[in-house]
Formats: C-alpha cells, sequence, structure tokens
C-alpha cells in the first residue's frame, strides 16, 4: 500500500533522517585504513541511540548490526565485521537507517579510503550524480518510468551497469513500503509520484556488469564479474514544484 504523508509525519521523517545523515557524516569523518567494518558499526549504533532514535536495520530480517558496510565489489547488505580492515584504496558503501517516534530515515553513501584508482572515483561521482539527475526530473505528477530513466540513462552513458535485482522503495512507518522504485525504467511508464509520497531513492551502479549474486552469508550482494560497484541514497517527499532531500 502506498502512503501520502501528513506534514506532521513529513516533519517526524525530517528528524528521523537528519540522524541518518548525521551519522553517516560522523562516520565520513572517523573512516580510515586500519579500521574495522565493526568499529564503524559501533560508531553508528552509538550515534543512533544517543539521539534517542532506533537503529532500523539492526534485527531488521535478523540483520545483525546498525548499518550495511559494503566494500568494493560488494554492491549492498555488507555485514560489519570485526575481521574485515578497512584498507587503502577501498571504497566503502555504508547504508543507515533511524526510527524516529515511529518514522523511518534511509540513506548511503559510498566513501573513498586514501588515493582511490582514478576509474573507481569516477564509479563513485557518478553514481552519486546519478541520484541527483533523477531529482532533476521530479516533482509530482512525474513517473517512476522517467525517474528510472533519468538515473539509468545517465549513468550507463559512462558505460556502468545499473542493477535491477534491488531497488529503492517507499519509506515511513515502515523501512520498505511500497512502491518499489528501480534505478531503471521506461520514459511514460510507471505510477505517477503524488503530493506528500516519501520515497528512498538508491542507485546502486556497477562499473561493469549490473549482474549480481548473494553470499553464502544470506546478505552480502556482490557483483557477477567481481569490478567495483556503489551506492548512494537519500529519503526525498515530493512536493508540487520539485522534492525535498530529507537525509542532506
Ligand atoms: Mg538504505
Ligand atoms: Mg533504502
Amino acid at each position: 500500500m502506498i502512503t501520502i504523508k501528513t506534514a506532521q509525519e513529513i516533519e517526524l521523517m525530517r528528524k528521523a533522517n537528519v540522524i541518518v545523515r548525521d551519522t553517516l557524516d560522523l562516520i565520513r569523518d572517523k573512516i580510515k585504513e586500519g579500521m574495522t567494518t565493526k568499529a564503524l558499526d559501533k560508531i553508528a549504533y552509538d550515534y543512533i541511540t544517543k539521539c534517542g532514535a532506533v537503529p532500523s536495520f539492526l534485527g531488521y530480517s535478523g540483520f545483525p548490526a546498525s548499518i550495511c558496510t559494503s566494500i568494493n565489489e560488494q554492491v549492498v547488505h555488507g555485514i560489519p565485521s570485526d575481521k574485515v580492515v578497512i584498507k587503502e584504496g577501498d571504497i566503502v558503501s555504508v547504508d543507515c537507517g533511524s526510527i524516529y517516534k515511529g518514522f523511518n530515515g534511509d540513506a548511503a553513501r559510498t566513501f573513498m579510503i586514501g588515493k582511490v584508482d582514478d576509474k573507481v572515483k569516477k564509479l563513485v561521482e557518478v553514481t552519486e550524480q546519478s541520484f541527483f539527475e533523477g531529482v532533476k526530473i521530479l516533482k509530482e505528477g512525474v513517473r517512476l518510468g522517467d525517474l528510472g530513466h533519468a538515473i539509468q540513462s545517465y549513468a550507463e552513458s559512462f558505460g556502468y551497469g545499473v542493477v535491477r535485482a534491488l531497488v529503492g522503495h517507499g519509506i515511513g512507518r515502515d523501512m520498505h513500503e511500497d512502491p518499489e522504485v528501480p534505478n531503471y525504467g521506461r520514459e511514460g511508464h510507471g505510477l505517477r509520484l503524488r503530493k506528500n509520497m516519501t520515497i528512498a531513492i538508491e542507485p546502486m551502479i556497477n562499473m561493469g556488469t549490473h549482474e549480481v549474486y548473494m553470499l553464502d552469508d544470506g546478505w552480502t550482494i556482490v557483483t557477477e564479474d567481481n569490478l567495483p560497484s556503489a551506492h548512494y541514497e537519500n529519503t526525498v517527499a515530493i512536493t508540487e514544484d520539485g522534492v525535498e532531500i530529507l537525509s542532506l
């Protein structure tokens, strides 16, 4: 079911998303080579709970941590571990969610550690920009196919693969609500967005093929060809003439 939010509900979602944004900014400040992904998870857990919010990923379908940490060829849903040490040249996608007074925030960033290969740096930059290429055309009445097409055509113009197996989503009282929000699509097709719908837009862009598979841990999604992948996500509210990005 697609839910249209009230002004009060969007205000709570602003708060949940600011907590997520600030958690990611804190991780951006602290992340460096030699750290474990488990240490990043602790930073997130401590900050979110200090803000009076709940880390929404923790226990979600049994997920064991407050953030997902996905390195290099890992696309999304990597599990923080005290055995995974961040290295110079890595890209680390961190996905984070919080619940504040019953409403969800959800956002992701891909961090570059030290000197990163120029081709990988370009992938990270294009992934982030592909989100904004989608946002540029968004407003009340725009179709999900148009949004997906804007993201896909930009990313594919660099020869990258747009992940299809995972998509963005509506968000509100539940982290994952209807509708699905693909990062690919056909112009003029799909659901029309309405004012005060809230969605998480999250391009997952691969340097090579768009094909992915899941590791034996039952969570981590990796690229089929082992080439790097980047992730960028924000929660947005649809307005009459555009969007409000709640997690920036
Ligand atoms: Mg997320
Ligand atoms: Mg999401």
